[in-house]
């Protein structure tokens, strides 16, 4: 199924998850998605490591799964920068004969160990693409403080614009843990004349590590409200992962408020805080 018409009916919820590691079985996960599942998130999305190793169809598989043994509509990442575009093509057909039409179309992070291809520069070349070799729904990232690599917003919005063009049905935010932050951001995308449904990405931070990693690898600003809460509860793990969900739930609630499109949660595979948000905020949708 085509994600884009579950928009006649916002907010939707979405989860994402990570495949589990080369060396376990795609089973694995199944616990984890059992419980997502029963909470009919309106999609769940698949991550894509970025090594570019077209062999690696663990992304596809889940994907499949979700679909086909839980009747969740899947969306899968397919970051581009170190694939050529022949690779880019099979890995479309695999996804085709997979039953999965839903893209999140990537450029995926640069990593110096890893040359380029080439082929596809920023994720607007990988939507062009996918666009004219096949029929499918393209997601698109976003970053409501700005790409860590643009110079400022308001660069990083004339290129998101740009992505959007291309062909992107719907955008997913990178995580934010400042409102205001997201709510500005829309306001700049609505004046660059951007009018697809944006959701907002929602990482509930449940230990100390978890938040130290995600900031140094996003640069999302960490509120005075939120550093003040790390310092209370970070040596209590219970308490800490009880704030770090009311957090999340404290968010979602002005977000909801504020009438946005919807929330994608970074579940980090933790399906218990999932559910726990899920029962806070499920009311609040109808
Ligand atoms: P782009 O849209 O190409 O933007 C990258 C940078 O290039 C930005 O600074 C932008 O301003 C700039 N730019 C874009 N177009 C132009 C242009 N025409 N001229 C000049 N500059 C330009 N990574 C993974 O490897 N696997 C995943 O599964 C994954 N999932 C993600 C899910 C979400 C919701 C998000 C927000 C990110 C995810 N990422 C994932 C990380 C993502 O790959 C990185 O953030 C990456 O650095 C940028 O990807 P992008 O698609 O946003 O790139």
């Amino acid at each position: 199924m085509k994600i884009t018409d579950l928009f006649d009916n916002k907010p939707i919820v979405s989860f994402e998850v990570f495949p589990p590691k080369k060396t376990a079985p795609l089973i694995s996960i199944q616990p984890t998605l059992e419980e997502l599942g029963r909470l009919r998130p309106d999609f769940i999305s698949v991550t894509y490591g970025a090594g570019g190793n077209q062999q690696d169809t663990i992304t596809i598989d889940l994907s499949k799964t979700i679909e086909k043994e839980y009747g969740i509509p899947s969306v899968a990442h397919l970051p581009c920068i170190n694939f050529s575009k022949s690779e880019i093509l099979s890995i479309l057909k695999q996804l085709k004969e997979n039953g999965i039409e839903n893209i999140l179309a990537l450029r995926g992070d640069i990593n110096p160990d890893i040359p380029p291809k080439h082929d596809f520069r920023y994720a607007s070349d990988l939507v062009s693409f996918i666009k004219e070799n096949g029929d499918f729904d393209i997601i698109g990232a976003c970053y409501p403080e700005g790409h860590p690599s643009s110079a400022n917003i308001e660069e990083d919005v004339l290129h998101l614009k740009k992505k959007v063009d291309s062909g992107v049905n719907h955008l997913i935010s990178q995580l934010f843990f400042d409102n205001d932050s997201f709510y500005r951001f829309r306001e700049k995308t609505a004046r660059a004349g951007i009018d697809v449904p944006i959701e907002a990405g929602i990482m509930p931070v449940t230990n100390k590590r978890q938040i130290e990693r995600m900031t140094s690898l996003c640069g999302a600003t960490v509120p005075e409200k939120f550093k003040t809460m790390m310092a209370k509860y970070e040596d209590n793990p219970e308490a800490m992962r009880d704030a770090g969900i009311a957090y999340a739930i404290d968010q979602i609630v002005d977000l909801f408020a504020h009438d946005i499109d919807g929330v994608h949660i970074y579940t980090m595979n933790n399906s218990y805080v999932a559910r726990r948000i899920h029962e806070a905020t499920a009311s609040l949708r109808k």
